[in-house]
């Protein structure tokens, strides 16, 4: 892991995994996608003993790590409220996105992490106190809602804000402009709270270390306007089905899609349209076995 300042470390990866560390006690922020994800993130440190897993949410590439950990160091695991469900029922995730119980190939490990067991629940933004060699080191949960039903980001005492994946980098904005989301409203609301966010530093999950986010944040808001005009342009035109407007969204992004893949983005076209429905933007009718959307 590289030190970015004081006890705070960050392991540089296709997910960043967090870190703060005491003595050769070690507090992780999401454990990446499997064994060998963490175990890769903590070898370059000596004789050393995990105290506690923070989870930032439930998606597979953020806990895949934790049965290790606990097994390896029986660590506690702090995880958000409603996360928890998923971190301990990982079929749940690969459930929710096919909407009954998975076809195989949602149940990969880029879906479905290892089980593991949630010890405390973080429900609010109280602060949490670590004991590291018999000494507390206070934490602030950051609630980060949208991108995941309830994602919460964590400030270590040296004021690093770990943010999992509330923000994603521009890079990948770039490359991946329909960005994961959930529940688009709030993932907004989470993106405004980052811009009054004070901290020394940010890690963001896919994009590494930041010493500024008000790009990114701008970044991760014009994509989530662009898909939402996307659609709305569409709809304007004339009704759609849900296939119809994702056959739109497959060539307005040029979008390169698996079955695992299509679902993924047929989640996040759903979460679109639950939100522009809440606006009264747009209705929903069944016609002859078919949704119809339109405005
Ligand atoms: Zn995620």
């Amino acid at each position: 892991m590289q030190q970015i300042l004081g006890q705070s470390y960050y392991f540089p990866s296709q997910v960043a995994i967090g870190g703060y560390k005491v003595g050769n006690q070690l507090l992780l922020i999401d454990t990446g996608n499997d064994d060998s994800s963490i175990r890769k993130a903590i070898r370059g440190f000596e004789n050393i003993e995990v105290v506690a897993i923070f989870n930032t949410h439930s998606h597979a590439d953020h806990c895949g790590g934790n049965a290790y950990i606990q097994k390896q160091y029986h660590a506690p695991v702090y995880c958000p409220e409603l996360e928890q469900d998923f971190v301990q029922n990982p079929i749940l995730e690969p459930t929710y996105l096919y909407g009954a119980y998975p076809i195989e190939t949602l149940k990969n490990k880029f879906l479905m992490a290892k089980p593991s067991k949630v010890t405390h629940l973080v429900d609010s933004e109280a602060p949490i106190c670590v004991s590291f060699n018999g000494e507390n080191h206070s934490f602030t949960p950051i609630s980060l809602k949208g991108h995941s039903p309830n994602q919460y980001g964590f400030i270590t005492p040296d004021g690093i804000a770990y943010l999992g994946d509330a923000l994603i980098s521009t890079e990948m904005v770039t490359k991946h402009p329909l960005i994961f989301t959930y529940h688009v409203a709030e993932h907004y609301k989470s993106l405004e709270r980052l811009k009054t966010l004070s901290a020394k530093g940010f890690v963001i999950a896919h994009g590494g270390y930041y010493d500024q986010i008000d790009a990114l944040i701008t970044s991760n808001i014009q994509a989530l306007n662009a898909t939402q005009s996307l659609l709305l342009n569409a709809l304007d035109q004339s009704p759609h089905t849900f296939d119809q407007l994702h056959e739109m969204l497959y060539t307005a992004y040029d979008l390169n899609e698996t079955v695992p893949l299509h679902i993924l983005n047929r989640s996040v076209l759903k979460a679109h349209i639950a939100y522009l429905v809440d606006l009264k933007l747009v209705q929903l009718d069944v016609e002859q076995g078919k949704i119809i959307l339109k405005k």
